[in-house]
């Protein structure tokens, strides 16, 4: 029997009828609407496209939004300046640096250089620590995603046997963090393998929820999976054009041995990437909630 498809773009879309809500809710109460700056250096064109999707989302959800875009060449100092001004500004609560950056520039210096309560990505050391001791402000975008879906999609997470693969700090490590907590959406018993993992296809087997974010196109294979698991895939991986020019994107998940075997799957495109977004929206208002002391 094919696996039930978990559609992140329903779920997005529902998430973001209730932040839009909330946004007119607190302008009309309080005055302020969230701020969110997104800064871009260079012409990167993914890069481009994301800050394109993210500017799109905060004002539909009607953001004060800014799209600040630099020269590919721009200083370290400047963008520090950049930054330390964005820190200052009350009307934006939000600050987001869109990676990577131009080589000459330290990603972890500029990280380290935003004000963690407007550190809506999640990156700051000081929100990871918050994270990890089980107090976090914010929870970083593409594993909170992932957790809301399968929260809003009615999936037990409490007491599974998870195993997520791949350990970034933007995906694996965070998730892994997470679904091991105390609370909802989580409890569960997290099992983390990498590139020096020796068998990764036995501890795919054990899991009841499986997290695929290796980057490797169609990786994990159906017969990788136990009977009736559920399969979340973060891979984006372009594979080709089509002949328009749209993006052949790929997860890192054989889907179409996916479906076979599991119970539930999330698709690539239409999955995780649309929570991602929404999700960094979700953190925006809550951070013009803290700075601005207004009450859930
Ligand atoms: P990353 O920084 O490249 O990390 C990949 C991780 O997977 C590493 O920990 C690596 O292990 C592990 N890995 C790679 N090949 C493996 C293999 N053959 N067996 C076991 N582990 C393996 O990637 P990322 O930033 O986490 O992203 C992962 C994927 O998710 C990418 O396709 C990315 O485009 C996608 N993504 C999607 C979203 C979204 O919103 N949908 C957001 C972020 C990322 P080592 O640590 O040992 O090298």
């Amino acid at each position: 029997m094919a696996a039930k498809l978990i559609k992140g773009a329903e779920v997005a879309r529902e998430i973001r009828a209730e932040l839009k809500e909330e946004v007119e809710l607190i302008r009309s109460k309080c005055g302020v609407v969230p701020g969110l700056v997104t800064i871009l250096v260079g012409e990167d064109p993914a890069s481009q496209s994301y800050v394109r999707g993210k500017q799109k989302t905060a004002h539909e959800l009607g953001f004060h939004s800014v799209q600040d875009s630099q020269p590919a060449d721009l200083s370290e100092e400047k963008l520090l300046a950049l930054i330390d001004r964005y820190n200052k500004d009350p009307q934006i609560h939000g600050i987001l640096v869109q990676l990577p950056l131009p080589r000459h520039i330290s990603e972890n210096r500029i990280l380290l250089a935003i004000d963690p309560r407007k550190d809506v990505d999640a990156f700051h050391p000081v929100n990871v620590g918050k994270l990890v001791i089980g107090d976090p402000d914010y929870l970083p975008c593409t594993p909170a995603g992932i957790q809301e879906l399968m929260v809003r999609s009615g999936i037990q997470v409490e007491g599974a046997e998870v195993v997520v693969v791949g350990r970034s700090n933007i995906v694996g490590k965070p998730i892994s963090i997470m679904l091991m907590q105390k609370g909802r959406g989580a409890n569960a018993t997290v099992t983390v393998c990498h590139t020096r993992t020796r068998d990764v296809k036995s501890h795919c087997r054990r899991a009841d929820i499986l997290i695929v974010a290796a980057g490797v196109t169609e990786y994990v294979k159906g017969d990788w999976l136990k009977e009736g698991a559920v399969v979340v895939d973060v891979g984006v991986n372009e594979v080709g054009m089509t002949p328009e020019g749209k993006r052949i994107l790929k997860g890192d998940v054989a889907f179409d041995e996916a479906v076979q075997v599991a119970g539930a799957i999330t698709p690539v495109p239409g999955g995780v990437g649309p929570m991602t977004i929404t999700m960094l929206m979700k953190n925006t208002v809550r951070a013009c909630k803290l700075q601005g002391n207004i009450e859930d």
